[in-house]
C-alpha cells in the first residue's frame, strides 16, 4: 500500500485475496469505457480506482473499450477517451484492448453453450421476450422455442451470424431459469442481430454480443482478477458468475470477481453520457468539451488541473453508499491546487478609466509585482504603470456605505504594487453614469508602502490603459441551478442556467497575458482563476474562468 491512503472496502478485499494466495498473487484490473461519448468525472473515479489499485499492488490495469453496440460508438470517442485517461496521468502502456478483438472467441463461447444445451435461439421479438420475462413479483414464462434441440439451435445461430435473418427476427439466449428471483437470470439475450457496421470490425458481423455476455468473458480472456464496476451491476453479478463458471475454463486460468461500488454523483450537473449527449446534440452547450460540462475534456478546457480531479476522487472515497457530492467540494479542491500553482496577474473585467492628474504627462515606469505569494520560487515580473489606468467599476462608489474599503471621493486606496491614490473628481456622462475618475497619487508610496507608515484601508488592482492587451473573458458558472436536474423530468435544455456563461469581449489585461498559451492558468487578482482557451489567437487571447476565488459557502 503506497501513499498512506486509507483502505476502502475494495482495497481490503484485494488485500484479503492476496494474503489468501488467490490469483497467484496477481492483481489485474481494467477500466472498461464504452466509446459512445466522452468521459465524465464519474469515469475519472473509476479510472483512478482501477489504475491506483493495480499500481499499489504491483499489478496492472488495462484500458479496454467495451465496444459491443456499433450503432452508438465511434473511433473518435475511442481517441478522446485515450486522451482523457492519459491527461489524468495514467498509462496503460501496451495494454489497450477492445471487446471487439474477442468477437471470434465470444462467438465460439456462444457455440459451446449452444452445443451444451445452455443457450437457444429464440424467434420471439424483443417485446415478446420482455413480456414473458415476468416481473419482480411474478416468475417469467418459457419461450415456445426454449426446447429446440442443440443441433437446430446451432444451425440457426450460424445463419444468424451469416446474415440469414433480419434485425429482431432471432436472438440467442442463455438457458438459465425463467423462474429465477433475479430477472437477469431469466434467460438473458446474449447475441442479437444488428446489421450495423462496427467502427473496428466493419461489416464482418451481423450479430453482436450483449454487454452481460461480453463483459465477464473479456475479463476472463484478459486475466482480470478484480472487475470493479458501479452498483447498478450488482444484480448482474450472478449472471457474471454464471458465464465465468460455464466458460472461463475455455478462455484462460483466471476467475475474475466482480465488485461493485457507488457511482460518483455531483450536484448541479448530470452524470450520464446519455444526458450529456442530449445537451451536446440539442446545442445547449458548445460540445462535449464545453467548459461547463462535467466531462474530463470540459474540465481540462475550464482549467481544472488533473491533480485536482484526482484529489477530488480521493475525497469522494470508495464505498457502497449512494450519495451526491456538492459541486462546491470540487470547486474548493480546484482552488486548493491552483492557489499554490497559478501565477498572479491583473485584469480588469469591468473597466472604469482613472486618470492620475499629478503623474508626469506621457511618462511610464515598470513596477515589480510578485508572481505568487504562495510560492516564492515563482519570482516577480515587471508591470507597466502610467497616468491613465483602468480599475474595476465596482471598486469605486460615489456615496459608499461605512464598510466600503475601496475607492470613493476623498479616500485613499493602494493600487496593488504601485502607489496610493486619492480620488478628487468624478467625471460623468450626460446620462449621469460615471465616465472617469480623476485622482492624485503620492509619489512617496512607490511599491505600495508609505514612508510615514500610513496604511489605506483598501487595495485594488488596475491595468495601465496604454499598455493593456485586450482579451475575451468567458465567465462560467454552474450549468444548472437545480441541485438534481435529472430528477426534474423536464427537457434538460430548458433547465440550463442562463447565467452559466457570460462573455466579456474587450477586457484590458496586463500585457504579458497576450503571450499566454492554451492551457496556461492564472489567478486574476481578486477575480478568480482563469485558463487560456484553445480559441486564443496571439491577437486576442480568450480566458475561461476556472473558478471564482472564494468558496461559495464562505460568502
Ligand atoms: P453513463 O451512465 O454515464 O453512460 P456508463 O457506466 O454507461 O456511464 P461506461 O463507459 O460503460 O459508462 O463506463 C465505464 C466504467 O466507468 C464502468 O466501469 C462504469 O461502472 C464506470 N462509471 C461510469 N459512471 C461512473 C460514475 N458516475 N462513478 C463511478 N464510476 C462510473
Ligand atoms: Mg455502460
Amino acid at each position: 500500500m503506497s501513499g498512506g491512503k486509507k483502505r476502502d472496502f475494495i482495497r481490503e478485499i484485494i488485500a484479503g485475496d492476496l494474503s489468501a494466495g488467490k490469483n497467484g498473487g496477481r492483481v489485474v484490473t481494467r477500466f472498461p469505457p464504452e466509446p459512445n461519448g466522452c468521459l465524465h468525472i464519474g469515469h475519472a473515479k473509476s479510472i483512478c480506482l482501477n489504475f491506483s489499485v493495480a499500481e499499489e499492488n504491483s499489478g496492472i490495469c488495462k484500458l479496454r473499450f467495451d465496444d459491443t453496440n456499433p450503432g452508438k460508438e465511434s473511433g473518435e470517442f475511442v481517441e478522446s477517451i485515450k486522451e482523457d485517461v492519459r491527461w489524468l496521468g495514467f498509462d496503460w502502456e501496451d495494454r489497450l484492448c477492445f471487446a471487439s478483438d474477442y468477437f471470434d472467441k465470444l462467438f465460439e463461447c456462444a457455440v459451446y453453450l449452444t452445443e451444451k444445451g445452455l443457450a437457444y435461439v429464440d424467434d420471439q421479438s424483443s417485446d415478446e421476450i420482455r413480456r414473458l420475462r415476468g416481473t419482480l413479483t411474478e416468475p417469467g414464462h418459457d419461450s415456445p422455442f426454449r426446447d429446440r434441440p442443440p443441433e437446430k439451435n446451432l444451425d440457426l445461430l450460424k445463419q444468424m451470424k451469416d446474415g440469414g435473418f433480419g434485425e429482431g427476427e432471432k436472438a440467442l439466449r442463455a438457458k438459465i431459469d425463467m423462474a429465477a428471483g433475479n430477472i437477469n437470470m431469466r434467460d438473458p439475450v446474449i447475441y442479437r442481430i444488428l446489421k450495423t457496421p462496427h467502427h473496428r470490425t466493419g461489416e464482418k458481423w451481423n450479430i453482436y454480443p450483449t454487454y452481460d455476455f461480453a463483459h465477464p468473458l473479456s475479463d476472463a480472456i484478459e486475466g482480470v482478477t478484480h472487475s470493479l464496476c458501479t452498483l447498478e451491476f450488482e444484480d448482474h453479478r450472478p449472471l457474471y458468475d454464471w458465464f465465468v463458471e460455464k466458460l472461463s475454463h475455455r478462455l484462460g486460468s483466471s476467475r475474475p470477481r466482480q465488485i461493485e461500488f457507488s457511482r460518483l454523483d455531483i450536484s448541479h450537473t448530470v452524470m450520464s453520457k446519455r444526458l450529456l449527449s442530449e445537451l451536446v446534440e440539442n446545442g445547449a452547450v458548445s460540445g462535449w468539451d464545453d467548459p461547463r460540462m462535467p466531462t474530463i475534456s470540459g474540465m481540462r478546457r475550464r482549467g481544472y488541473p488533473p491533480e485536482a480531479i484526482k484529489d477530488f476522487c480521493d475525497k469522494a472515497g470508495v464505498t457502497k453508499q449512494k450519495s451526491t457530492i456538492e459541486l462546491e467540494l470540487l470547486e474548493h479542491t480546484v482552488r486548493e491546487r491552483l492557489n499554490k500553482t497559478a501565477p498572479r496577474r491583473m485584469a480588469v473585467l469591468d473597466p472604469l478609466k482613472l486618470v492620475i492628474t499629478n503623474y508626469p504627462p506621457d511618462s511610464e515606469e515598470m513596477l515589480p509585482a510578485v508572481n505568487n505569494p504562495e510560492d516564492p520560487s515563482a519570482g516577480s515580473r515587471q508591470v507597466p504603470f502610467s497616468g491613465v489606468l483602468y480599475i474595476e467599476r465596482d471598486d469605486f462608489m460615489e456615496n459608499p456605505p461605512k464598510k466600503f474599503h475601496r475607492l470613493s471621493p476623498g479616500t485613499e486606496v493602494r493600487l496593488r504594487y504601485a502607489y496610493f491614490i486619492t480620488c478628487e473628481e468624478v467625471v460623468k456622462n450626460d446620462d449621469g453614469s460615471i465616465r472617469e475618475l480623476r485622482c492624485r497619487y503620492d509619489p512617496q508610496t512607490r511599491g505600495g508602502n508609505a514612508p510615514d507608515g500610513r496604511k489605506p484601508r483598501g487595495t485594488i488592482h488596475w491595468v495601465s490603459a496604454g499598455h493593456a492587451a485586450r482579451a475575451e473573458v468567458r465567465l462560467y458558472d454552474r450549468l444548472f441551478e437545480e441541485k438534481t436536474p435529472s430528477a426534474s423530468g423536464g427537457p434538460l435544455k430548458e433547465l440550463v442556467n442562463p447565467a452559466s456563461l457570460e462573455i466579456l469581449k474587450d477586457v484590458p489585461v496586463e500585457p504579458s497575458l497576450a503571450d499566454s498559451q492554451p492551457g496556461d492558468i492564472f489567478q486574476f487578482e481578486r477575480k478568480g482563476y482563469f485558463a487560456a482557451d484553445e480559441d486564443s489567437s496571439g491577437m486576442r487571447p480568450v480566458f475561461n474562468r476556472t473558478a471564482t476565488l472564494r468558496d461559495s459557502w464562505k460568502k
